[in-house]
């Protein structure tokens, strides 16, 4: 079982005692929310704060209240199933009402706010993973802080290893929907007051400094402006329908002139970067009835932002990429699962590789005996299988074809 690193609770009452108790801690402490986030990251060791500031028992940070001009404001401490159950968000925002509708399973919904939602943290294969996990392959830039890493290498992106920066994927329902509806959010400090800015400048394009929230601020309200006739929708995928993270999420919101042009439209596509990606190809369809062809033409140019940026982006098809290669590999005379020999040792080297026109040409062998490549192929199969440590416990075979070369 996995448990939270020891932390101090403060438990505030109102938004002024959370922002003081914020700051006297400094950035060792952080906002506690639902926690259906930052519990799990916690027993993860990917964070470690001295202190977490709940804001549970703070009241004024709940609930939703619709102005006279139509907007909203919500309460960023609302749990997301109170949100998508708002009869008043579902007429005016039904995009909104699928989009915290659609985060996870019911019962984490019960239990997580939107304020949760929009600071979540960004995620990668290589990152939400347990310590010892982590400490395995050295950690990547992702590395925990304050955790005493000497091995060379963690400062190594294992998703883009070439890459100077982190690559984790921001995986939020809400923050898309809410840019595409032109909201915006209220931040406040002890030491800085409160600001208003729009959500579109939330978020930072990158994986370890994706949010542009200060330490010490917390999210105080939602705004969301009257629809004034745009319709809003909310689209997402994933692995498994019932509950997960969105692999690709896309929020609209169109609002149409009275002869049915389209006089207003954002479409922002979540998950495919590290923030929610507002694409800007929108204006395609701008003075246009959304006619297939012209949905057709859009959704051609926008896919281009939801496409893998390179092969190593997801290692389970870079590992396809290098499994649907053995083939190939094998057909031209190599035997790929044989461990390379080493050139001090005068065992045989590896098989050569064959040329384009399809003859054999040997590779050089460090060894003075050079044999016909036929022979060093065979003679390495023969010193890789070992009848007693094979995986197949085959004796009989000839040559082995398990992989007792790698785990012997
Ligand atoms: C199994 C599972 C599936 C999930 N699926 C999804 C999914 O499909 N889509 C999705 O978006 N998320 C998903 N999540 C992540 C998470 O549950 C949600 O994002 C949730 O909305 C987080 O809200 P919370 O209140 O629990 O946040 P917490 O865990 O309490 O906090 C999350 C982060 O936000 C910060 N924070 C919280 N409130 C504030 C505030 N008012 N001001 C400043 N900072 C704040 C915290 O400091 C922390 O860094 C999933 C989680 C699990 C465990
Ligand atoms: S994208 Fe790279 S640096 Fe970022 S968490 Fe993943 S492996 Fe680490």
């Amino acid at each position: 079982m996995m448990r939270c690193p020891p932390f101090k609770y403060v438990a505030p009452k109102s938004i002024a005692e959370a922002a003081s108790a914020l700051a006297d801690h400094g950035p060792k402490a952080m906002v506690l929310a639902g926690g259906t986030d930052i519990v799990p990251n916690l027993k993860r060791r990917q964070f470690a704060p001295e202190a977490l500031i709940s804001l549970r028992n703070v009241r004024e940070l709940r609930g939703v209240t619709l102005g006279s001009d139509g907007a909203a404001a919500i309460g960023p401490c609302s749990t997301l199933a109170d949100l998508a159950l708002d009869a008043s968000i579902a007429k005016s925002w039904p995009g909104l009402s699928r989009a915290v509708g659609s985060v996870a399973s019911p019962l984490i919904r019960a239990t997580a706010t939107l304020g949760g939602n929009l600071c979540v943290d960004t995620r990668c294969n290589y990152y939400n993973q347990n310590f010892e996990w982590r400490q395995s392959i050295s950690f990547c830039m992702k590395a925990p802080s304050g955790t005493a890493i000497t091995e060379p290498g963690h400062a190594t992106c294992w998703v883009a290893p070439s890459s100077s920066r982190c690559w984790a994927v921001s995986s939020t329902d809400s923050g898309p929907m809410l840019m595409a509806l032109g909201a915006t959010v209220t931040l406040e400090s002890k030491a800085r007051g409160k600001r208003e800015i729009p959500m579109t400048a939330l978020y930072r394009d990158d994986g370890m400094d994706y949010i542009k929230r200060a330490p010490d601020e917390i999210v105080t309200a939602v705004r969301v402006p009257a629809p004034k006739g745009a319709k809003s929708t909310y689209w997402k995928l994933r692995r498994r329908g019932s509950f997960d993270f969105p692999v690709l999420s896309v929020a609209a919101s169109v609002r149409f002139a009275k002869s049915g042009e389209v006089e207003d439209a954002h479409v922002v596509l979540g998950a495919v970067t590290s923030c929610p990606l507002e694409v800007q190809e929108t204006a395609l369809l701008l003075g246009k009835k959304l006619t297939d062809d012209a949905i057709a033409e859009f959704a051609e140019k926008a896919s281009a932002h939801a496409r893998p940026r390179r092969p190593q982006g997801n290692p389970r098809r870079r590992q396809g990429v290098a499994r649907r290669s053995r083939p190939a590999r094998h057909a031209r005379g190599e035997l790929p699962w044989l461990r390379k020999p080493s050139r001090q040792t005068a065992s045989p080297s590896r098989p050569a590789r064959s040329g384009a026109s399809g003859s054999a040409a040997p590779r050089r062998s460090p060894s003075s005996t050079r044999l016909p490549w036929k022979s060093r192929w065979r003679s390495a199969s023969a010193a890789a299988h070992s009848p007693s440590r094979c995986v197949r416990r085959d004796s009989s075979a000839r040559w082995c074809w398990g992989s007792c070369s790698r785990k012997g």
